[in-house]
């Protein structure tokens, strides 16, 4: 019987195996995950960061539907070292487990700069559970009140909000940058997110860095390179990702800043494919969810012979902080017309060539998906556009 092995239980892998069982009812499909977690929605930690996490809200299947699937899934264990040419993994138990094809789903970890003091008791990054019961341990054990996050990308700001929303922290934002979010924003959506985030307590330092982390064994601040100190009991590092390559660099398939791989999730190797935080596709890592998710479905099917190539989709972010609703979707850099409604705090579509190439949204975000949408359609609006419609009216 064909036995597809799949290392990682993120949403890559998950996806991958829930595909594969969707389409085939006899392949021996295994999950090795090295979280003692069953697959869980990662990108709702934040909001437990300093609240109870019941598990099982986190969960994306129940345990028995993995039962039910027939889907053996091998938690608390790490995969080692691939053997391409016997076609084998082992596991951190000395367990071997063959396959006849691999799916390399390992994520990514969040990279940590090499600030003086990093190691410093009290500093830590959010990238799973484990984390946040970390985080969790050292709030209480200290008393924490004062937070210095370092990165006011969409995961720094979501850790604020998940504390401030929580309890009486005070908490500091450094961003090297002249503004927040400068990915997903542009500088007006910017400015109104900032305002919003000040209006709640949080103080945002931009285009400062760190010059180190202060402390004796235990954090207790944050040195900017402008001199500025900011008082720090817990300090969460988010200052972004990199793929989890390393079982890919023992065997012989190129790996650039993810495993590369092409439109059907493939490696070099016939046999094996990458989907999610850890594969490169066009020279891109996302680092996304819905990415990761259509990564994983289209390395599940080809991994069982189900040709099917994978159609870059248009990335899309949603933030919900401070009690308001940020969503920003396509291409927002300069070059682009723009369109202005008075719709929600913050409306703006981007057009080129009379279609949408990217969307802001602050406030009202209802009309994000139906942009994305269009977005991937490239629809063409030049009669709208002349006749001045409202988009947004008619999407
Ligand atoms: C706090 C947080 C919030 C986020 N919010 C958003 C959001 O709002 N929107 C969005 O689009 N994205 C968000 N993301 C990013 C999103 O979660 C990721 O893009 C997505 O989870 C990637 O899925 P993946 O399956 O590729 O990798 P991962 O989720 O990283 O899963 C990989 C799994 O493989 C395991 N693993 C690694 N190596 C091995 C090994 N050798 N053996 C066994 N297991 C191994 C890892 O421990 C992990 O469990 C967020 C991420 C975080 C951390």
């Amino acid at each position: 019987m064909e036995k597809v092995t799949i290392i990682g239980g993120g949403i890559a892998g998950l996806t991958a195996a829930e595909t594969i069982r969707k389409s085939n009812s006899e392949v021996k499909i295994s999950i090795i995950t090295d979280e003692e977690y069953y697959p869980y929605s990662r990108i709702k930690l934040s909001k437990y960061i300093n609240s109870y996490i019941n598990f099982e809200d986190l969960y994306i299947h129940k345990q028995s539907w993995y039962e039910d699937m027939n889907i053996n899934i091998i938690t608390s264990r790490s995969v080692e070292k691939i053997n391409s040419s016997s076609k084998e993994v082992t596991l951190d138990n000395g367990d071997v487990l063959s396959y006849n094809r691999l799916i390399i789903a390992s994520g990514g970890y969040n990279f940590i700069p090499p600030f003086p003091n990093v190691n410093l008791k009290g500093v830590f990054s959010v990238r799973n559970i484990h984390d946040i019961k970390q985080i969790q341990g050292h709030i209480k054990e200290n008393q924490v009140k004062k937070v210095g996050i370092i990165g006011g990308g969409l995961l720094g700001i979501e850790a604020a909000w998940g504390l401030k929303s929580s309890g009486d922290f005070n908490i500091s934002i450094i961003e090297t940058a002249p503004r927040l979010l400068p990915r997903q924003l542009d500088e007006e959506g910017s400015l109104i997110l900032e305002k919003l985030i000040n209006d709640n307590g949080i103080t945002v330092y931009k285009g400062d860095g760190v010059k180190e982390i202060s402390g004796e064994g235990l954090v207790s601040g944050i040195e900017l390179n402008s001199g500025t100190m900011v008082e720090a009991e817990l300090v969460i590092v988010s200052t972004g990702i990199r793929s989890n390559l390393s079982l890919a660099k023992d065997i012989d398939i190129p790996v650039n800043r993810g495993i590369v791989v092409d439109k059907y999730m493939k490696t070099n190797n016939e046999d094996i494919f990458a989907a999610g935080d850890c594969a490169e596709y066009n020279g891109m890592v996302y680092g996304i969810w819905p990415v990761a998710t259509e990564q994983g479905k289209i390395a599940g099917l080809n991994a069982i012979g189900i040709r099917e190539g994978y159609k870059e989709i248009v990335p899309s972010n949603m933030l919900q902080v401070m009690g308001i609703n940020v969503f920003s979707t396509g291409d927002i850099s300069e070059g682009s017309s723009v369109i202005k409604y008075d719709n929600g705090l913050y409306t703006k579509l981007f057009i080129k060539d009379n279609s949408i190439c990217g969307a802001i949204l602050i406030g009202d975000t209802k009309k994000g998906f139906a942009l994305k949408k269009a977005i991937e359609e490239k629809r063409d609006f030049s009669r709208e556009i002349s006749e001045n419609i409202n988009l947004l009216s008619i999407i």
